[in-house]
């Protein structure tokens, strides 16, 4: 005979998935994630399985605010717990969104037990793919999760999204400090040179602090929202170093770290002959540059790659800074991947690829061809008519013999791969630094201090 717990005794896990609170004029998902952390946390008897997570979406997607993120926080509490969590949890997305705003749809979805497979196989498909918000909804009446949505139901997408990508793959951290409310909306009092330093003494433990080509903060952003900076590394332990070596002249109200899908290339997808090229969607693509690279007004650089028996045309928009003069300085032939998202192209036009980065595997020599130069005065010669050789200019002699001269000259570049400015990089792009670094999950709770209050 087996003893029963009582109820009291008996816990469960949940995934509380939220997404899409926050509006162009403020807010911010994982605001309303941190602040939960700590209600959550003073009910006693909630056990965080997991740093909260968050998830960000394809980043093709036009339809997003900031960055199509949502978020995920995995709880194990007491059975009898499960109605005040459902209720703190909707209470604070209620206050905590801009709720009637134009585009602002939260939703929150609360699973009890483990994502299943299907869950899973749609948190995949929303990294790389538009899905509706019907496919959400039919899902989410399925797994028995319950589910609340604010305005349109599209918010479901991202917050069930978030609840099955539990990030067993590559993953990196971030701590994120808040603002007080009164200091939303003016400027943010992170010291420079203070993030110059963390970054000297953190990177590539950390990544994105600074952007040198440009010398710009890259941890606080501009908007009116609550984010004061955020720091993106490897571990929780070097980002909480990271952020007391940052120094700021407001108060933080708030900090928590997060464990994230940042800086892991997770929306990238190969494309291959059988592949449909939509719109809104990533292209890995190696093929052969098939058309020059050609720059237009506004310092766009555009070239054509031949892949998968088709033509793309391939672009390097002006914030991607020097990368572009990689791109400009690519000859027809040379062997290259290309990383990036197809945009919504004209019909008839040519497929276009928005460049996040691309890998150079063969180059051609650029050959020179040119008239031979004079053995007396050194001149170049100038032809003498069709098969009868050259003559100088200067001093007359010619040379009836004589043949063109081919030159190899050095290129620019060379192979390995390139990724722009980290000022232009997606949140999901790997940048160079993290190559090397990838590594998997091993679920184990959060450990030591990682957020305050
Ligand atoms: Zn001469």
């Amino acid at each position: 005979m087996t003893t029963r717990l009582p109820t009291r005794f008996q816990t469960v896990q949940l995934h509380i998935g939220i997404d899409d609170t926050d509006s162009t004029k403020g807010g911010c998902t994982t605001y309303i994630a941190a602040r939960l952390v700590e209600k959550l946390t003073s009910l006693g008897g909630v056990r965080f399985t997991d740093y909260p997570n968050i998830i960000r979406l394809n980043p093709n997607i036009p339809y997003k605010t900031r960055g199509n993120a949502a978020v995920a926080l995995r709880v194990e509490i007491q059975r009898t717990l499960y109605d005040v969590v459902q209720e703190t949890a909707l209470d604070e997305i209620e206050t905590g969104s801009h709720i009637g705003q134009k585009g602002t749809d939260p939703a929150v979805v609360i699973l009890m037990g483990h994502p299943t497979p299907e869950i899973k196989q749609f948190s995949r498909k929303a990294l790389c793919d538009v899905l509706s918000e019907r496919d959400a909804v039919k899902l989410v009446r399925s797994s028995g999760a319950s589910a609340a949505a604010y305005g349109t139901e599209l918010g479901l997408v991202g917050a069930l999204a978030a609840v099955g990508q539990t990030l067993t793959q590559d993953h990196t951290f971030e701590l994120i400090a808040y603002r007080r409310k009164e200091n939303c909306g003016s400027p943010r009092q992170v010291d420079e040179a203070s993030v110059v330093r963390m970054d000297k003494m953190t990177s590539p433990q950390t990544f994105n602090n600074y952007d040198y080509e440009n010398k710009r903060m890259l941890i606080a952003p501009h908007g009116p929202d609550p984010v004061l900076f955020g720091i993106r590394g490897e571990n929780a332990e070097i980002v909480t170093e990271a952020f007391r070596m940052v120094e700021v002249r407001e108060p933080v109200e708030r900090w928590a770290v997060f464990r994230t899908n940042h800086g892991t290339d997770a929306h990238l997808r190969v494309l291959t002959e059988n592949s449909e090229v939509k719109p809104n969607r990533p292209a890995v693509l190696r093929g052969v540059v098939s058309g020059r690279p050609n720059r237009i007004p506004g310092g766009h650089v555009f070239f054509d790659l031949s892949a998968i028996g088709r033509t793309f045309t391939c672009a390097a928009y002006e914030p991607t800074g020097q990368f572009r003069e990689t791109i400009a300085n690519l000859l027809l032939g040379d062997v290259v991947t290309v990383y990036g998202g197809v945009r919504e192209s004209a019909k008839g036009r040519s497929v276009t690829i928005n460049l996040e980065k691309i890998l150079i595997h063969q180059l051609v020599d650029k050959v020179r061809i040119e008239n031979p130069t004079c053995p007396v005065c050194g001149k170049r010669l100038k032809s003498a008519g069709r098969r009868q050789g050259y003559r100088c200019e200067k001093c007359s002699l010619k040379m009836p013999d004589s043949t063109k001269r081919t030159t190899t000259e050095m290129r620019p570049i060379g192979t390995g791969l390139y990724v722009p400015t980290p000022k232009a990089h997606r949140h999901l792009t790997k940048p160079l630094c993290r190559y090397g670094q990838e590594k998997v999950w091993d679920h184990h709770p959060a450990i030591g201090r990682w957020h305050r209050p």
